[in-house]
């Protein structure tokens, strides 16, 4: 019996970009860094990690924009709304912005990274795992 993969259908806000994601996200988390709250206007960002073969494009062309040095953050140039993030050091996964997704409830994140960047005022206790900067870069926090 042949196993049927999941696909991750999502979009952004005005429908020019669509994609599909197949198959097991490799994680999911919400990121707390200045460049993620700057480039979506949030607190914090929440992604999903997919290997970049498994997401496929099907409809429009994002613009790319290269946040810092080996860092492609990529966006609809009609609405604006964020899509992808790629970096060099992560050159085997591409994050998708989760609530892009047509079914962001479909994936449930399980950390917060740079949570050493988090914004004082914002209260989260949803007993999920921090870690200071990525989850590859050292243990979590206390
Ligand atoms: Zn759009
Ligand atoms: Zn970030």
């Amino acid at each position: 019996m042949t196993k049927t993969e999941t696909n991750y259908p999502g979009g952004c806000l005005c429908g020019a970009i669509r994609f599909v994601a197949t198959g097991e996200p490799l994680w999911a988390a919400h990121c707390h860094c200045q460049s993620c709250r700057r480039s979506t206007g949030a607190p914090f960002a929440t992604f999903v990690g997919f290997p970049p073969d498994r997401i496929t494009f099907t409809a429009g062309t994002l613009t790319a924009y290269a946040s810092s040095p080996g860092v492609v953050r990529s966006f609809c140039g009609d609405c604006g709304t964020p899509m992808a993030f790629e970096a060099d050091r992560f050159a085997d996964e591409t994050h998708l912005y989760l609530c892009t997704l047509d079914d962001p409830s479909a994936v449930s994140p399980t950390m917060h990274v740079h949570a050493g960047e988090q914004l004082a005022w914002l209260h989260l206790n949803d007993g999920l795992t921090r870690f200071r900067t990525s989850s590859r870069d050292g243990p979590p926090l206390p």
